[in-house]
């Protein structure tokens, strides 16, 4: 089976570094047109010039999600870019570890309010073509709880729900909705490479708690976005997919 996505025009939310660097890539690889944002502009140009390598229409813009007002700006100049957008992917966190305002208000307005608004706003855009959809980057956080990460889970969580009410409301518009549920994935200057030097027993930990002896690479997460974002997955909506290498297991 060979999986592409020649002609798709796929914005990743949330990718310049980690996994949505990742999905970019993967999909500009599969033959996608891509558009991408993040916050700060080295590491959004740096993925831009590595997608520009495969060759199609690539878009870069600075945005934070965690605002309306500048997610409608960053989706309806991506559209134009790309000449309309077929693909979301909604992959940014606010990650808010603790329990107080600060870490909700970051979770519930990335994690979570991001996703409904990018959503909102694409929709026009994702209606025009068959064969849309958007998959939402939630977290195995969202399904078992960690007074670790409160409001980080609790948005993971709400992002779950929200995929298969969409996926219903979108159903008869062949619009597709998915949300892939990545366990712990590591990476180079991400969240798990720095538990690895600062809270070496939180690692050490959660490694234990990985089946297979390891965690995840982003590129795994990214292989399943494109399979979802492709015509081979026509038949798939509503559903969270766990990408975690059986993590959490008991008796592995
Ligand atoms: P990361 O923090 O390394 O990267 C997130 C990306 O989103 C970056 O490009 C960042 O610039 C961008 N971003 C963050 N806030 C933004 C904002 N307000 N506006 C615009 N862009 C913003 O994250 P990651 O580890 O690659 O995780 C990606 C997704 O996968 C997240 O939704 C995360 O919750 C989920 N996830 C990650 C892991 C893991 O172990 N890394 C595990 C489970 C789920």
């Amino acid at each position: 089976m060979q999986v592409e996505l020649t002609g798709k025009r796929v914005v990743v939310a949330g990718a310049s570094r980690g996994i949505g660097r990742a999905i970019a890539l993967a999909c500009a690889g599969a033959g996608a047109s891509v558009s991408i944002c993040a916050r700060g502009a080295a590491a959004l140009e740096a993925t831009r010039v590595e997608l520009a390598a495969f060759g199609g229409t690539v878009h870069a813009a600075s945005c934070d999600l965690g605002q309306r007002a500048a997610i409608d700006l960053y989706i309806q100049a991506a559209a134009a870019a790309l000449g309309g957008i077929d693909v979301l992917v909604n992959n940014a966190t606010g990650y808010g570890p603790s329990d107080d305002e600060a870490s909700w208000d970051a979770s519930l307005s990335v994690d979570l309010m991001a996703v409904v608004r990018a959503s909102q706003i694409a929709l026009p855009f994702l209606g025009a073509r068959p064969g849309a959809s958007i998959i939402n980057i939630s977290s195995g956080s969202g399904l078992n709880p960690s007074p670790r990460n409160p409001s980080y889970g609790a948005a993971k969580a709400a992002v779950m729900h929200y995929t298969r009410t969409q996926a219903a409301a979108l159903a008869r518009s062949g619009i597709r909705v998915n949300c892939v549920a990545p366990g712990s994935i590591e990476f180079a200057g991400g969240t798990w490479d720095d538990r690895k030097k600062n809270a070496p027993d939180l690692y050490n930990a959660t490694l234990a708690g990985c089946p297979m002896g390891r965690m995840g690479h982003p590129e795994e997460v990214a292989d399943v976005v494109v399979f979802l974002a492709s015509d081979k997955a026509a038949w798939i909506t509503a559903q969270i997919i766990g990408v975690n290498g059986g993590q959490g297991l008991r008796g592995a």
